[in-house]
């Protein structure tokens, strides 16, 4: 089954742009994903196509109509799930990418301006997605982080060289840290353990940096390791 990509957006021609290189770049040509760009701007009210409009209430800023929304997303809609990627939405996680990646495809909306008008959202029974606690200028950054992340992950695009499999927050918990050659760069040593051959030792010491990482790092996501260990008996 292929992933089917449709992004809805003010700037077409921000896509692939980095999803056209690389994995997803090679994924693509294989037909393991597509993508459709869609115009909001073809939607636009009036001779200048207007695609927003002051707020109500007042403040600074403009609005995305939506009526001019709803007709860009009729257009395209289906039975995948419509993502809006706004900063105030649910965190994006792995288990999240993890499950789109097992589906058909995602219908992105990306925002500019102030955002979206909330009665299309609520209409459209969207899904508001944040890619962090930061302000972008607009959604198609968001949209792009979220399909490289989801990409990754559909079958056939990761190697055996590029497994996903030990990556931060596969597990709960982030990742080792990675050396390679020289053994001795500037006088910075590989950890001996590394070097030893012994196949148990490197698992132990892997898990222990990833451990000792993630407590100092990550509070939150160690309280969550620890709360998701089985009781000792
Ligand atoms: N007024 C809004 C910010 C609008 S930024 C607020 O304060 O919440 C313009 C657009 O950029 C948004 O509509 C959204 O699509 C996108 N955007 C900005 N930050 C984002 C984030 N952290 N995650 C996902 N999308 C974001």
């Amino acid at each position: 089954m292929m992933f089917r990509a449709t992004i809805l957006t003010l700037f077409p021609e921000m896509f692939p742009g980095p999803l056209g290189c690389s994995l997803a770049g090679r994924a693509r040509e294989q037909a393991i994903w597509s993508l459709n760009c869609v115009n909001i701007r073809d939607f636009g009210q009036g001779r200048h196509r207007a695609v927003d409009d002051t707020p109500f209430g007042g403040g600074a800023g403009m609005v995305m109509r939506p009526d001019v929304l709803d007709a860009a997303i009729g257009s395209v809609a289906d039975d995948r799930p419509l993502i809006a990627l706004t900063p105030r939405g649910t965190p994006l996680t792995q288990s999240r990418v993890k499950t789109l990646s097992t589906g058909g495809g995602v219908i992105l909306l990306c925002g500019r301006y102030e955002g979206f008008d909330q009665r299309v959202l609520d209409a459209r029974n969207a899904e508001e997605i944040s890619i962090g606690d930061y302000v972008l200028s607009g959604g198609e950054i968001a949209a792009l982080a979220l399909l490289d992340a989801t990409i990754r992950l559909l079958p056939g695009v990761m190697g055996a060289a590029e497994s996903a499999d030990e990556e931060s927050f596969s597990a709960p918990l982030l990742e080792y840290p990675h050396y390679t050659r020289p053994a001795d760069w500037n006088g910075h040593a590989v950890p001996e353990t590394l070097l030893s051959g012994h196949h148990q030792a490197i698992t132990a010491w892997r898990r222990s940096q990833a451990e000792t990482i993630t407590r100092t790092r990550r509070p939150d996501l160690w309280a969550h390791h620890i709360a998701s260990q089985p009781a000792r008996p």
